[in-house]
C-alpha cells in the first residue's frame, strides 16, 4: 500500500500530550499488523535538544545511531517497541543549517533563497524521508508547538502543501483543550473553536479533532464542536485525563479513534487490533498492591520530566514484578552526612541519576557511601556510575582527593577522566560519545545473570570514562568491571559483587526500556529492591 501520512497538531496550550497521542495512535495501529513509524518536527532553532539543559526541555532522549532528541521519541519507542534514529526528529535549526549548506554549495544558484518554497520544501523532503524507504505503511508526524506560533508557520505551511500532494494518503489530526471553568461549573469550546479557526486560517482543515479534558464532554457538546469545526460528528474524540499515560490506547481504541484515522485515510478497518500484551500489562498494572520505595538521587528533581525515561524504566519493571512504585525524588545538592540516614533509611532501593557538572556532586558521594555500607540496593547510572568509581576510590581505596576531571582537573586520581577521542573535541554539540555500543559482560557477574547474556547493546551520552590504570587496585578492593566494549575496552558495568546489588552502568539501559521489552537491568534491580524489603519485614518482626 502507499504510505499514510498522519499529522498531529495542538492547539490552545502546550503540554496537551501530542507525543502521548501520537504514541497511542501509532500503538493500535501497529496492533492491527501495520509498519508504522513516529516523528517529530520541533519549531526551535537548536540543532538537536542536546545543549538545552532539563529546565528548558525535560530529559535529553538518545537514539540507537546516537541522536540526542526530544524526550518525545522516549514515548515513540516505549509505545511501539520501535527503534528510532535521526530521522525521526527534526528541528527547525536542521532544516535552515540543510538549506544554508546547499545555498553555500551553489544548489540554488541564481535564486533568492525564501521560507516559501525552500524552507518549506526542506520540510516536505523531510516529512517524506522515513516513508520513501518503503519501510512504512504510516508515518505519523508530531508538529511540535502550538498553532499560531510564529515558529511553527512554515512547518504548518507544508502540512498544508502536503495535504494537496498527498490527497486521500494523508490525515490530519488536531489536539486541543476544552477547559472546565470551576466557578461556572462548565466545560469551554470557544478555546478549540478558536484553534480550529486558526488552523483553517492557514488552509488546513483538521480531519479528527482530539479533546483533552479533565471531564467527560457529552455527546452533544461534541457535536456542536464538529459542527462548528466542520468536522464529521464521529471524528470528534475526546482524551479524558487517565490514571496512567499506558491507559490511553485502550481509552483511544474504546473511542474508535484508529477506525476513524483509517477510515480518513481511505482503509476499511478489519478485525480489532491485537492488544494481548499490552492488556497483560495494564492488568498487572492495575493488580499491583504492595508499594515499592526507589530514592532517585539527583540536582533536577524538582523537574517533572527530567528524568522521564528512568521513572518509566522503574515504573515498567515494577509491574512485571507486581509492585506498584514510589520513586522518590532526593535533590543532590541537599544531602549531606547529618541528614542522609533519615533521606535513606526507609527505601527500598536507590538510584544515582546521570548529569553532568559539578553542583550536587558531593551529595550524590555521601548518599553512595551510605547506600554501599548499609547494603541497600543501588544503581548508578552514566554519571552515577562514576560517582560510585570516585566515592570507592576515596573511601575504600583511600584516594582522599580521587575525582572526575570533569569536576576537578586538577585532580591527582583521575579515575574517571575525560575519554581521549574527546581531548581534541571543542564544539559542545552532538560530540559526545553517543548512541548505542556493544558492551562484552564478565561471565558469572550478576549484570550477566541479570542480563541472560553475554553482550549487550545500550547506549551512551557522556564525554567521561573509568580510567583503566586504576582498574587492578579497584578490583582487588572488591569493585569489579564486568562489562566493557570489545573494542576499546572502556569499561561500561561495575558491580560490588559482596553486596546486595550495587551496581552502575555507564550506559544509560533506560532509553531501551519500554512497555513490552522491559530493561532486563531494571527487572533485576527492581526484584533485588523486593527481596530487600521482604527481609526488612523478616528483622523486623
Ligand atoms: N558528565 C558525565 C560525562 O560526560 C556523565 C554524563 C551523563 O551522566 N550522561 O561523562
Amino acid at each position: 500500500m502507499e504510505t499514510k501520512y498522519i499529522f498531529v497538531t495542538g492547539g490552545v496550550v502546550s503540554s496537551l500530550g501530542k507525543g502521548i497521542i501520537s504514541s497511542s495512535l501509532a500503538c493500535l495501529l501497529k496492533a492491527r499488523g501495520y509498519r508504522v513509524t513516529i516523528q517529530k518536527f520541533d519549531p526551535y532553532i537548536n540543532i538537536d535538544p542536546g545543549t538545552l539543559n532539563p529546565y528548558e526541555h525535560g530529559e535529553c532522549y538518545v537514539t540507537v545511531d546516537g541522536h540526542e532528541a526530544d524526550l518525545d521519541l522516549g514515548h515513540y519507542e516505549r509505545f511501539t517497541n520501535i527503534r528510532t534514529t535521526r530521522a525521526n526528529n527534526v528541528t527547525t535549526g536542521r532544516i535552515y543549517q540543510s538549506v544554508i549548506d546547499k545555498e553555500r554549495r551553489g544548489d540554488y544558484l541564481g535564486k533568492t533563497v525564501q521560507i516559501i518554497p525552500h524552507i518549506t520544501d526542506e520540510i516536505k523532503r523531510n516529512v517524506m524521508a522515513l516513508g520513501k524507504t518503503g519501510d512504512f505503511d504510516f508515518v505519523i508526524t508530531e508538529i511540535g508547538g502550538v498553532v499560531g506560533d510564529i515558529e511553527s508557520l512554515p512547518f504548518l505551511e507544508a502540512v498544508r502543501q502536503l495535504r494537496w500532494e498527498l490527497e486521500d494518503d494523508c490525515v490530519c489530526v488536531h489536539l486541543t483543550y476544552v477547559p472546565y471553568i470551576h466557578a461556572a461549573k462548565e466545560l469551554k469550546t470557544k478555546p478549540t473553536q478558536h484553534s480550529v479557526k486558526q488552523l483553517q486560517q492557514l488552509g488546513i482543515q483538521p480531519d479528527v479533532l482530539v479533546l483533552r479534558t479533565e471531564h467527560d464532554i457529552p455527546a452533544a457538546m461534541r457535536k456542536k464542536i464538529a459542527q462548528f469545526c466542520n468536522v464529521s460528528p464521529d471524528a470528534v474524540v475526546q482524551s479524558q485525563d487517565a490514571p496512567s499515560i499506558y491507559k490511553v490506547p485502550v481509552l483511544m481504541h474504546e473511542q474508535h479513534l484508529d477506525e476513524i484515522v483509517l477510515r480518513k485515510a481511505g482503509i476499511t478497518p478489519q478485525g480489532e487490533p491485537d492488544m494481548g500484551p499490552w492488556h497483560d500489562f495494564l492488568t498487572r498494572m492495575d493488580e499491583a498492591r504492595e508499594v515499592i520505595t526507589i530514592g532517585l538521587v539527583g540536582k533536577y528533581v524538582e523537574l517533572q520530566d527530567a528524568y522521564k525515561s528512568i521513572d518509566e524504566s522503574l515504573f515498567q519493571a515494577a509491574t512485571y514484578n507486581g509492585r506498584k512504585v514510589e520513586i522518590r525524588y532526593i535533590h543532590s545538592e541537599k544531602v549531606n552526612p547529618d541528614n542522609v540516614d533519615s533521606l535513606l533509611s526507609d527505601l527500598d532501593g536507590v538510584i544515582i541519576a546521570p548529569g553532568f557538572g559539578q553542583r550536587g556532586i558531593e551529595g550524590k558521594f555521601v548518599a553512595l557511601e551510605w547506600c554501599r555500607t548499609h547494603d541497600v540496593p543501588t544503581f548508578g547510572i552514566c554519571l552515577g556510575m562514576q560517582c560510585m568509581v570516585i566515592e570507592f576510590a576515596r573511601n575504600v581505596l583511600g584516594l582522599k582527593e580521587a575525582n572526575s576531571t570533569e569536576m576537578d582537573p586538577h585532580t591527582p586520581d583521575n579515575v574517571i577522566d575525560l575519554m581521549e577521542e574527546q581531548k581534541s573535541i571543542h564544539n559542545m554539540g552532538g560530540t559526545m560519545r553517543l548512541g548505542a555500543y556493544e558492551c562484552r559482560l564478565k561471565p558469572g557477574s550478576r549484570v550477566a545473570a541479570a542480563y541472560g547474556k553475554p553482550e549487550v547493546m545500550e547506549r551512551h551520552r557522556h564525554r567521561f570514562e573509568f580510567n583503566n590504570d586504576y582498574r587492578a587496585r579497584f578490583e582487588q578492593a572488591g569493585m569489579q568491571c564486568v562489562g566493557e566494549n570489545p573494542a576499546t575496552h572502556l569499561v561500561e558495568v561495575v558491580e560490588i559483587p559482596g553486596l546486595r546489588w550495587f551496581i552502575g552502568t555507564q550506559y544509560h539501559p533506560e532509553y531501551s526500556s519500554t512497555v513490552l521489552a522491559p530493561s532486563p537491568l531494571f527487572l533485576d534491580f527492581m526484584k533485588s529492591a523486593i527481596e530487600y524489603k521482604e527481609s526488612k519485614k523478616h528483622t523486623n518482626i
